[in-house]
């Protein structure tokens, strides 16, 4: 058998293999920091140190799905279903405007129906009238039907951000039920045709799941990359009691463990991916106080402030313990701002900040 290589001559390869990222993951000591040091040339060489604001509007905590590992998933009795009033999610908008974020995020569980499709819509014509039409515009709303995505395309979206959750069909069906409302073959369909309708399209991961291993952790990375994302948020998955998962919290990372691992993935990510867009998110700051400058400084360059009024936060509630439950809006952008400002990054004020790798992409397909 041929000796693996060390982690210099890794890190300056061209393509990392499958082994190459385990490797990586597993990387501790001098090796560790060889591997940041790498994350932290090629963000400053590729993205530079802005950091691109989205204000994050958590549209409503109503979904018909039931992923074993989300606090809001349709049969969780304890929840208080909301949904922000288009008035609320304007004043939202007029805000993350006003105070020059470039972009917002509409979030939300998953609702199909005409109902839910035009509410949409009428958000985004509403942030583009807002904005004048240089507000940038990301949407996380679930799986949606091809007709759907070009809908909310032609009435204003950029960007959608559709998490694979997982890209192990096996691990998927560990974390979903098996049955049509969370198929593995629709979700990825979905991504395809997102891509297709033109958006930057993002996608990512949980990592430190119960039944993960480092190999999974390893085949997502080279999913992204074969997928060839734009954008990408992943973050530490965070238990709740009231989902089918908790029961095997035994089997969770600890707390350190999936910190690290998700400081690597990030890091290797940006190694692999020069110019995509990736996130820093509130998971990872759940998980660890600095968690997102430490995600910062390992390569992410977008952060989400949360202009959700302050009211509904608290019935957003993913996982345990989420931050800026009882903040408003003008708290985060202070606390964002000196957090960027900490991790030796500037904000990207009154900019889109959309996905170099997309508008790359988008040549080498015009060329081809
Ligand atoms: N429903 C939309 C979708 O599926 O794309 C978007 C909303 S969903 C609530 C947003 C993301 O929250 C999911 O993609 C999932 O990765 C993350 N999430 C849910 N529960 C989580 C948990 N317990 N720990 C960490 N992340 C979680």
């Amino acid at each position: 058998m041929t000796p693996m290589p060390n982690i210099q001559i890794i890190l300056n390869q061209e393509l990392f293999t499958h082994q190459n990222i385990v490797k990586l993951l597993n990387a501790d000591g001098d090796d560790r920091i060889l591997l940041f040091e790498k994350a932290a040339e090629i963000k400053q060489k590729y993205i530079g140190n802005k950091v691109h604001l989205r204000g994050l509007i958590e549209l409503t905590n109503k979904c018909t799905k039931n992923c074993y590992y989300c606090g809001i998933g349709a049969s969780n009795k304890n929840v208080n279903r909301f949904m922000v009033s288009l008035q609320e999610v304007e004043k939202a908008m007029q805000f993350a405007y006003d105070n020059n974020y470039g972009s917002i995020v509409i979030q939300s569980g998953e609702l199909q129906g005409e109902e839910f499709i035009s509410i949409i819509e009428k958000i985004l014509i509403s942030a583009k009238k807002i904005g004048k039409g240089t507000l940038g515009v990301t949407l996380s709303c679930g799986e949606q039907t091809i007709e759907t995505y070009q809908r909310w395309k032609s009435a204003g979206a950029h960007r959608y951000l559709l998490r694979i959750e997982a890209s192990n069909k096996e691990l998927y069906y560990k974390l979903h039920p098996n049955n049509l409302k969370h198929d593995f073959g629709i979700r990825l369909q979905a991504l395809k045709n997102l891509q297709k309708c033109g958006y930057q399209t993002g996608t990512g991961v949980m990592i430190g799941l119960p039944f993960q291993t480092i190999e999974d952790l390893a085949n997502d990375l080279l999913f992204m990359r074969h997928f060839d994302i734009d954008m990408c948020g992943m973050g530490p998955y965070i238990e709740h009691a009231d989902t089918e998962l908790y029961k095997y919290k035994h089997l969770v990372p600890s707390v350190s463990k999936r910190v690290d691992l998700s400081l690597k993935m990030i890091a290797i990510l940006r190694i692999m991916m020069k110019d995509v867009n990736i996130a820093a998110t509130t998971a990872m700051q759940t998980l660890i106080d600095g968690g997102r400058e430490m995600v910062l400084k390992s390569g992410a360059n977008i952060m989400m402030p949360n202009t959700t009024p302050g009211n509904y936060r608290e019935q957003y509630s993913l996982y345990k313990g989420k931050p800026g439950l009882n903040e408003e809006a003008e708290d985060s952008k202070q606390s964002i701002e000196a957090l960027i400002n900490r991790a030796g990054c500037v904000v990207g004020y009154g900019e889109q900040g959309n996905s170099r790798h997309f508008k790359r992409r988008i040549v080498k397909q015009l060329a081809t």
